[in-house]
């Protein structure tokens, strides 16, 4: 090895460290590890990914190289769509012989699938804006021919906002118009038909975009009943099942689910990828379009027990708010008694009782306009009047 090849090797990794001071782990890859780290001058924190190519044992050279032109890809992939919203960003990068250190923004809120995990299930709603940003971004990529093809919900992580930032673009890849793809790239649970096929079947014609519309048809089916559509034990059982298009909405979770989110995920899982759905036609579905109250239309014991609950304490709500803009003083008692529902309920009563023969005569009559001159009196004169005729109830 020259002098002067040592010397590039040796500056990459020093500006990194001159700059930022690398943190704890956040997350590991197959050869990457993912650390917090700050901004030494600004004590900003960012996220650093480094990706080790150190010569060694359990690496051949001819895998360096790949991991070397993968990150290279990588670097150039996310320098063509940076300034998205939705994607994350690439702050600095630095490159020496034995590492790549790409910096980022730092997500604090971690991926999706740790906030999937810990919530369990996500509602419609919830699930409408995550899949909203992520079909926006996948329509962007595609519309620049780059295919993502590892969409899943430990690529997708969340700001201080919960907005998601798609990450990861370690498999993305730029093809020409109308080019296909062989190769097999993915997470098994999240690959798509063609892509398994391609990998039994010299002849196949390849796989394009289409690939991407299909992991996220399972990133919201998962989002919303808990557990992926495709999974068995045995993989080779689970790929099976992909190829044949193979899953339902049979479990307890789709049970309050709208015919509406089934009908887009059942449009995204379509074994066919010419017959399957783009990311325009997925986002001009009535999904994102509306929000139909009727969208739920079973409703399940724990469902209906729910909503007695919360129409419970929403009347309760309204009345403790009502007793709050009344309050219900002597002052308002001598001054305008007709006021206050529970007096005048009892006015009305003994009113009508005494008086029923001319204070119910016309629609106009205000009977609040009894009260009007000397509101004791009258309430007293009442009182009496009923006292004579026997009525002691009030
Ligand atoms: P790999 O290619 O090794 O899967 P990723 O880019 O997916 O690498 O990063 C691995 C993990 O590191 C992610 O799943 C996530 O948990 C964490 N991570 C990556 N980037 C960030 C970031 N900007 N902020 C917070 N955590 C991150
Ligand atoms: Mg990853």
């Amino acid at each position: 090895m020259t002098k002067e090849e040592e010397i590039p090797d040796w500056v990459g990794a020093k500006e990194f460290y001159d700059k930022y001071e690398p943190k704890e782990i956040l997350g590991r890859g197959v050869s990457s590890v993912v650390r917090r780290c700050i901004n030494k001058r600004t004590s900003q924190e960012y996220a650093v990914k480094i990706i080790d190519i150190t010569p060694s044992d359990k690496m051949t050279p001819e895998e360096i190289e790949e991991i070397r032109d993968a990150t290279e890809k990588e670097i150039d992939i996310l320098k063509k769509v940076c300034g998205q919203e939705n994607i994350i960003q690439l702050k600095d990068c630095y490159e020496s012989k034995a590492f790549f250190f790409l910096v980022f923004d730092l997500m604090k809120k971690g991926e999706l699938f740790d906030y999937l995990t810990e919530k369990v299930t996500l509602s419609e709603k919830e699930t409408r804006n995550i899949m909203r940003a992520l079909l926006d971004v996948v329509q962007f990529l595609h519309a620049q021919n780059i295919i993502h093809r590892d969409l899943k919900p430990e690529n997708i992580l969340l700001d201080d906002d919960m907005n998601i930032k798609l990450t990861d673009f370690g498999f993305a890849v730029q093809i020409h118009p109308g080019q296909t793809l062989k190769e097999v790239f993915g997470t098994p649970g999240y690959l798509a038909p063609e892509i398994i096929e391609c990998s039994m079947d010299a002849g196949h014609p390849g796989y394009g975009t289409a690939v991407d519309i299909w992991s996220s048809g399972v990133i919201m089916y998962t989002l919303l009943a808990g557990s992926p559509p495709f999974w068995h034990r045995k993989q080779m059982l689970m790929l099976r099942m992909i190829l044949a298009g193979k899953y339902d909405f049979s479990s307890p979770e789709w049970e309050d689910r709208s015919d509406t989110v089934k009908d887009l995920i059942s449009r995204m899982l379509v074994v066919d990828p010419k017959q399957r759905f783009t990311a325009m036609d997925a986002l001009n579905h009535p999904f994102f379009s509306q929000y139909v109250v009727n969208e739920v239309r079973q409703f399940s014991p724990y469902r209906r027990f729910k909503v007695i609950c919360m129409t419970v304490l929403a009347t309760m709500r309204i009345y403790c708010n009502y007793r709050r803009a009344k309050p219900v003083t002597k002052e308002v008692i001598k001054s305008d008694p007709y006021a206050v529902k529970p007096i005048r309920k009892l006015i009305d009563a003994c009113a009508f009782k005494i008086y029923g023969h001319w204070v119910k005569k016309g629609q106009t009559q205000n009977r609040a306009a009894l009260f009007e001159n000397s509101p004791k009196a009258i309430l007293l004169s009442i009182a009496a009047e009923a006292d004579e005729q026997g009525q002691h109830s009030w």
